[in-house]
């Protein structure tokens, strides 16, 4: 295998990262300012806070008037890999309605659900909704559908893992800034955007891969975001489910955690129909995640006597939900997995997402003459290298322009 690194510098190495050396004495009368020492004074000892931050790997002068971390917000909903969310797809194709969930809808979910877990515990909000917007920015088109399939295309140039192109994202492939490639977000961002990581991708990663080698945790901010991910999708899954008709309330009164509050919802109001039944009873389900993982991680959180964030990467993970609610969440993934993920409609547009990639995978590796100017290999690039491209052209397609390109690509009607 042909390793492509070296050419992507700022994924390989960590050595320039440096902490902000700039202290944060307000004037006198700063509204704004004011704002922000109030947040950092209800911050935990052990939260990410700028005091305790690693630092962008690039130096730069101190925001005005926002602390680091809503730079770092600003920069991801600003970015164009932010905007082609709105046009990628988890379980339903972008085409097939446009009340389902997109990546877009899905990440501003899951960072609503994020900071109203951080500010109860005391952690810093701003950087669990700059973690929870950008979590999915390496996402191929067509959910998971697609990445098993780019992955499997990349299966000999080291493989395609769309936590780590989420990283690549922002550390390479954007480029929007004078003086460096990516978003030069922070360092703790980073870290909370790379949820897994296999140990010989963490080794190439430098700082950021180093807590996959020597098991440790990423901030509790960082945890937040990923649990708040699997309370969005699970719930919206089933809301989206409901409205695809591809299964049913009768059905999911079988999975207790739904049932509960389907039957609470109709006791409370008998003569409740349609769509506000399936509202009702998925807001109480969000409320009861959320509020059994703010206590769970309370509990946990006091039981560590943490102090400083250092002891948070010592400790096992600690924001978790309750062993009752994990069996709960479990019985609703299982249910999920057997009758809306493999339900054969949602199967067929997989297929046909897997034949979509694949196809203008090979094509682009087969010729990179077909492939737009900016996105055209140079002669001296490997074939690890060529295929590194292709990954990171398809892995930005949206689902209609991935439909779209391999149409025009194989369609003889096309242009
Ligand atoms: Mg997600």
């Amino acid at each position: 295998m042909t390793s492509e690194q070296g050419d992507r510098s700022p994924m390989t190495t960590e050595s320039a990262t440096t902490a902000f050396t700039h202290t944060h004495a307000l004037p006198e009368g700063d509204v704004a300012n004011e704002s922000r020492q109030d947040s950092a004074l209800n911050l935990a000892s052990y939260a990410v806070s700028e005091a305790n931050s690693r630092g962008r790997q690039f130096v730069e002068a101190p925001p005005q008037g926002r602390s680091e971390f809503q730079r770092d917000r600003d920069r991801i909903i600003h970015s164009g890999a932010f905007r082609r969310l709105e046009y990628k797809t988890q379980v339903f194709v972008n085409h097939e309605g446009d009340l389902f969930r997109t990546r877009l809808t899905h990440s501003i979910e899951v960072a609503q659900i994020a900071r109203s877990i951080a500010r109860r515990l005391h952690l810093n909000e701003d950087l669990v909704e700059a973690i929870s917007l950008a979590h999915d920015l390496g996402h191929t088109p067509f959910g998971h559908a697609g990445q098993d399939a780019l992955n499997g295309c990349m299966k000999e140039y080291g493989g395609f893992e769309h936590n780590l192109q989420s990283v690549r994202v922002v550390d390479v492939l954007e480029r929007r800034y004078a003086t460096f490639d990516g978003l030069n977000l922070c360092f703790e961002t980073r870290e909370g955007m790379l949820k897994h990581c296999s140990p010989d991708k963490a080794a190439l990663l430098g700082e950021l891969g180093e807590r996959f080698l020597t098991n440790r945790r990423p901030s509790l901010e960082g945890q937040i975001a990923n649990l708040a991910d699997e309370i969005a999708y699970n719930n919206h899954d089933v809301d989206d489910g409901l409205r695809s008709g591809l299964i049913t309330l009768e059905q999911l009164s079988d999975v207790p955690l739904v049932a509960e509050h389907l039957q609470a919802v109709q006791e409370a109001h008998p003569n409740l129909t349609g769509r506000r039944v399936v509202h009702e009873t998925v807001r109480r389900m969000i409320n009861t995640l959320v509020s059994d993982l703010i206590a769970q991680s309370a509990s946990n959180i006091a039981a560590q006597r943490l102090v400083t964030l250092e002891d948070v990467r010592n400790a096992p993970a600690l924001i978790a939900f309750s062993p009752a609610l994990i069996a709960r969440q479990r019985e609703l993934k299982k249910f999920l997995h057997i009758h809306l993920y493999r339900h054969y409609r949602v199967v067929r547009m997989s297929a046909k997402a897997q034949r979509i990639i694949g196809e203008l995978f090979g094509a682009f590796m087969a010729d990179g003459r077909l492939l737009p100017t900016p996105f055209q290999p140079d002669v001296s690039q490997s074939e690890a290298g060529r295929a590194r491209g292709v990954a990171d052209y398809i892995a930005g397609m949206t689902d209609r322009y991935a439909i779209r390109e391999h149409q025009r690509l194989f369609a003889v009607e096309e242009g």
